[in-house]
């Protein structure tokens, strides 16, 4: 047989994605975006989730302004959605980029002078404009946004990006009071400024279209939005041997855990090579028939050992869910809540 023909086995490490979960928060964020409609950010895989399977159901619950990053992801995503609803937010770095741009038929996000005046040059049309009103990140700063080349653009969304919508602090209005002289200097089909975090801030904020991602993946940036927002991604790890333990022996790399009685330990199959850091070496939980079970020792690349003693029926072949709601795992393991979800490698199988 060629390595082709052998039929692939099922995965022994899987990411369930709550495809309920997620249309509820979409619908839920739409809801608080008040008069403004929410679209996605989808860029990075949608946060790791996998658009194949996540952008579907975002688009069933209503979504229809979709971004991403990368000019590469951008045509993924237009495999799924009508390529007029995708905004690239990295911009058209040259001409190659910009002739990509409409033959795909996505629309670029201007991101400076020079980028504004390479999709005129090279022959126009709809764009979006990003302007910086004081991340320093991307966007024409405030004092390029009178130029004649802009307003020889056919802009349908003109966004700012804010910085700090997760804290309450000066900047946020600082940065609304920019984006309003924005609005009244640029013309503009629609007008937009929140992330997910931003939608909290109020009306004053959401003006035609909102951008969450984060959210509604199941993070939650702001206390603002406890209780409405339901974890999305569920990690999940086979249990590939149980061992037992005699008092005073140790657990994995360097000793770090050494058994104080006798018991009973399962090693799983997840590691740091799957984005589940060595940060949560004897800190992180496993869930198994509502029982929470700890992380023992160090993590491995490949494996983590977690305490049976409170689990005398699991076994070998058993899945064991990682505690993973973003915003206590965060606090847990020091790692933003971004990162947890975008960290997730490639082992995991997505449910697509
Ligand atoms: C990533 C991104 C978003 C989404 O931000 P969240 O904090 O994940 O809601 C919105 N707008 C821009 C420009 C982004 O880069």
């Amino acid at each position: 047989m060629m390595p082709e023909d052998v039929p692939p086995l099922p995965a022994a490490l899987r990411l369930r994605l709550d495809s309920a979960a997620l249309a509820a928060n979409w619908t839920a964020l739409d809801a608080l975006s008040g008069g403004a409609r929410a679209g996605a950010a989808i860029k990075a895989d949608c946060y790791g989730l996998g658009v194949a399977a996540a952008v579907p159901v975002l688009a069933a619950a209503g979504c229809r302004d979709w971004f991403v990053a990368h000019w590469q992801e951008a045509a993924v995503a237009a495999r799924l959605v009508q390529a007029g609803q995708i905004s690239v937010l990295h911009g058209p770095m040259n001409d190659a980029e910009a002739a990509y741009a409409r033959a795909l038929g996505a629309r670029p996000v201007l991101n400076s002078l020079a980028q504004v005046r390479r999709w005129l040059a090279t022959g126009g049309g709809p764009c979006d404009l990003m302007v910086d009103t004081g991340m320093n990140r991307l966007g024409l700063a405030l004092g390029e946004i009178g130029d004649a080349a802009v307003s020889a653009l056919e802009i349908e969304t003109c966004m700012s990006h804010l910085a700090s919508a997760d804290e309450d602090c000066a900047q946020n209005a600082a940065q609304l009071a920019r984006f309003r002289e924005v609005t009244s200097a640029v013309r503009a089909e629609r007008y937009s400024l929140c992330n997910s975090a931003g939608i909290a801030l109020g009306g004053d904020y959401h003006f035609d279209l909102t951008r969450p991602g984060l959210a509604l993946y199941g993070g939650v940036p702001r206390g603002d939005f406890a209780g409405q927002i339901a974890q999305v991604a569920w990690p999940e790890a086979a249990v590939i041997q149980v061992r037992t333990l005699a008092a005073g022996d140790s657990v994995g790399y360097n000793a770090t855990f050494i058994a104080p009685a006798p018991m009973r330990v399962g090693v799983i199959s997840v590691g740091y090579a799957d984005g589940y850091l060595r940060c949560w070496s004897g800190r992180g939980h496993v869930l198994w028939e509502g029982r929470r079970l700890p992380v023992l020792g160090r993590v491995s690349m490949d494996m983590t050992i977690v305490d049976l003693s409170t689990a005398e029926n699991c076994g070998e072949g058993d899945w064991l869910g990682l505690e993973y709601a973003l915003p206590q795992a965060a606090a847990t393991s020091g790692l933003s809540q971004y990162e947890l979800l975008t960290l997730m490698g490639r082992r995991f199988a997505r449910n697509e």
